[in-house]
């Protein structure tokens, strides 16, 4: 079996500059693992179109989404202490957007997809921009597929940072359930035990250092809670790699092998709904290819 890979050249062009963490090698290190020969039979390709600007609206504001287009155009700005806004990173942030609802679309079709997103979106609220993140991607996919028919969509982050973005964007609304599973206290702050949303939220917040094993059984406990009573009709995983051992922003013991079984928990679960992942953090480069190849081998 396959999965198909989503991709859009212009991810590449969001440069924040150097020494950033969330660079341009990330996605070249993400594609080039996935086109190695033994992944041929596993991976379909497909090229995104760039979000056009009505999905955005069902997420962000107007005046934000412009505010946006017209800093690229001006050659760029700084949003907070580690988000840039570069000249090619508007085309790039609609790549990203527009590549996650294709995951949807792709995985409506076929079952599973996985979107090569950068940059990340989980941090990004509605009107600011954070923490590397313009747009919210998953959660743009999450109202795409909502418009699609699909009612009720759990997304379930594993990226080592809390996803407070896309928190923020759902925590009224119990047609979306979201489980993180996150380094905590640590960046941004947020995502205690107790918050909880309508009901509909269901952090996961753990030190770091801990056995992998005991991450991956909080995590699915977690999405077992999630899916008490409640079945959804599409997942959404914030896919982010930092949460493997050696990641240099945290400190989780992950392992690639950790995000296949994930992976296949998650698809179990979801008992035949679509499962796509998107791409969030991850910044050691091996470490980034091998979490993402053990994840789309696993959709696949
Ligand atoms: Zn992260």
């Amino acid at each position: 079996m396959s999965t198909t890979v989503i991709w859009h050249p212009a991810c590449r062009g969001h440069d924040p500059g150097a020494g950033h963490p969330e660079r341009p090698e990330r996605i070249d290190a993400v594609l080039t693992e996935l086109r190695a020969p033994d992944l041929q039979a596993a991976v379909a390709w497909c090229e995104a179109q760039p979000a056009g600007r009505e999905p955005l609206l069902a997420v962000h504001p107007a005046a934000y989404v412009d505010a946006l287009e017209r800093m690229a155009a001006a050659g760029g700005a700084m949003l907070d202490s580690d988000t840039i806004m570069a000249p090619g990173s508007w085309e790039a942030a609609l790549a990203a957007a527009g590549i996650a609802l294709r995951a949807v679309d792709q995985a409506m079709e076929a079952g599973t997809a996985f979107g090569a997103t950068r940059p990340p979106g989980h941090h990004a609220l509605a009107t600011h921009a954070m923490g590397f993140c313009l747009f919210n991607n998953v959660v743009v996919a999450a109202r795409h597929a909502q418009r699609r028919g699909l009612g009720k969509v759990l997304i379930v982050d594993w990226d080592v940072h809390h996803g407070n973005g896309t928190q923020a964007l759902v925590e009224a609304d119990p047609s979306v359930r979201f489980v993180s599973m996150h380094q905590y206290p640590w960046y941004p702050g947020t995502g205690a035990a107790k918050e909880r949303g309508v009901g509909n939220v269901f952090t996961v917040p753990r030190p770091p250092g801990l056995p992998r094993e005991k991450y991956v059984h909080d995590l699915l406990a977690g999405v077992d809670a999630a899916l008490e009573g409640w079945r959804p009709d599409l997942v959404l995983v914030s896919a982010g790699f930092d949460s493997l051992a050696g990641d240099p922003l945290g400190g989780f013991t992950l392992e690639p092998e950790d995000m296949a079984t994930l992976t296949t928990a998650l698809r179990e679960r979801a008992a035949g709904a679509p499962v796509a992942g998107v791409l969030e953090g991850g910044y050691r480069l091996d470490l980034l290819a091998a979490g993402v190849r053990a994840h789309v081998r696993a959709l696949a």
